[in-house]
């Protein structure tokens, strides 16, 4: 049975909800040299990052993410060119979710830092454990333990199986961030 999460960015201008469906997602910390730039970008490392410098995430499919307030407060960045897209609030600097940069990805990485939860436990019972701690090698002081140094290659199979089924199901469309193949805001492009 799926559940539904609200989300909410830090002011409250941008709200939304997340249908969380078993089986197809991952909960994960991605501790890459990219996501913490883009906590710096946004000037939010501390409402952001772990103590590791890890981002958690919740990688799904956009057809199962909504924005229902606060659509216009949304802004998307590149690190570079052809980067992923990275979505934030611009009304408190949160980030939203990272989306590939095109319209047919059935993917989206976002942001657990949204979802609002009564408690841990609740949290727990919804999103399960996290499952994958990715580019270890990028942690602020030491690895965490449980953390891979890069990309764990027995993920790969489980991350072809999420693509396969969001592609044949044409779960990128609809998504929150893109009218038909068109990102909803302007990319700024950060070099
Ligand atoms: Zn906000
Ligand atoms: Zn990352």
């Amino acid at each position: 049975m799926s559940n539904i999460v609200v989300l909410e960015c830090l002011c409250g201008a941008v709200k939304g909800k997340l249908n969380v469906d078993p089986g197809s997602f991952f909960h994960v910390h991605c501790l890459c040299c990219d996501c913490q730039s883009f906590a710096s970008h946004l000037n939010s490392k501390e409402k952001i990052l772990d103590e590791h410098g890890g981002s958690e995430l919740f990688q799904t499919y956009p057809a199962f993410m909504e924005v229902s307030e606060g659509q216009d407060k949304i802004g998307c960045v590149q690190l570079r060119d052809k980067g992923l897209y990275r979505w934030h609030t611009t009304c408190c600097n949160m980030p939203l979710a990272n989306t590939m940069n095109s319209s047919k990805v059935p993917f989206a990485g976002v942001s657990v830092k949204l979802m609002k939860f009564s408690n841990e436990q609740e949290k727990m019972k919804i999103l399960g454990p996290v499952t994958m701690k990715a580019f270890g090698k990028y942690s602020i002081g030491e690895m965490p333990k449980d953390a891979h140094p890069k990309f764990p290659i027995s993920y790969m199979p489980k991350i072809i199986g999420f693509m396969l089924k969001g592609l044949f199901r044409k779960m990128n469309n609809p998504s929150p961030f893109f009218n038909g193949k068109e990102p909803i805001a302007k990319v700024n492009v950060l070099s």
